[in-house]
């Protein structure tokens, strides 16, 4: 089995270092990634320019690309074929609820699953002063990849590991918060007036979501869809219908 490795960390990450590591157990695998961090560049694939790859001297088979972690998929799956699973991180920091939404690593899994091969998002908690501890890790990414590998018809998981060695895996749902974003207005250094955008949770964590899960200390596993249709909406069309225009 072919595996084909990305993050938004950058190339250079040690967390994809671990996750190479892990991941030639189980199959062939290659590391095609961003050569500068690539955090919160969602989904976006370069139009305007050009992307190139060079081959990185690393102790696993590695390309640097001067690109997003979509472009790398779309690159590393053109030359080489036959991919079977895009394993994007293991990410410095947790993405939880919200953060699927302006997530690198998320988009690296999204982009297999637009491609039809399977996809699968790891990241695991970090906080200014602690990076998380990828040789702690490493034998729960190897116990959750075997189980992940073996479950039929899941095209895209988000996987999120809690700080302390985990009490087991359970499947959860995205959490959904809204915030209370206020917006700080402060003076720099010569004086000029600057902004700083707060996000401040207004609700608690429910629970069955990702963060719940982590929270409880085990590893969370979403499974997500690509399709956003508001399916519960849309089946309500006598709701909808009389919001229509006719221009016959
Ligand atoms: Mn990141």
């Amino acid at each position: 089995m072919r595996i084909l490795i990305t993050n938004d960390d950058g190339v250079y990450s040690p967390g994809i270092a671990a996750l190479a590591q892990v991941a030639s157990r189980f199959g062939e695998v290659r590391v095609v990634a961003p050569d500068v961090e690539m955090s919160s560049a969602s989904h976006s694939i370069t139009a305007s320019r050009p992307v190139t790859y060079k081959h990185t001297p690393l102790p696993f088979d590695a390309y640097r690309v001067n690109g997003t972690p979509g472009d790398c998929v779309m690159l590393g799956t053109t030359l080489w074929e036959k991919v079977a699973v895009v394993l994007s991180g293991v990410n410095i920091g947790t993405n939880l609820g919200n953060a699927i939404w302006h997530s690198g690593t998320l988009a690296g899994a999204k982009q297999a699953a637009l491609l039809g091969l399977r996809g699968i998002a790891l990241s695991a908690p970090a906080t200014d002063r602690e990076q998380p501890n990828f040789e702690v890790l490493k034998p729960w990414v190897a116990k959750v990849l075997e189980m992940l590998l073996e479950v039929p018809d899941l095209p895209l998981v988000n996987v999120n590991f809690p700080a302390r060695p985990p009490r087991g895996t359970v499947w959860s749902r995205q959490s959904m918060r809204h915030y209370d974003g206020k917006v700080v207005r402060g003076k720099d250094p010569m004086g000029r007036t600057h902004y700083w955008f707060t996000v401040v949770p207004v609700e608690a964590t429910e629970e069955g979501t990702d963060r719940w899960a982590i929270e409880q200390g085990y590893v969370s596993m979403t499974p997500l869809r690509l399709d956003l249709t508001d399916h519960r909406k849309l089946a309500a069309v006598a709701d909808l219908e009389r919001w229509n225009l006719s221009f016959a």
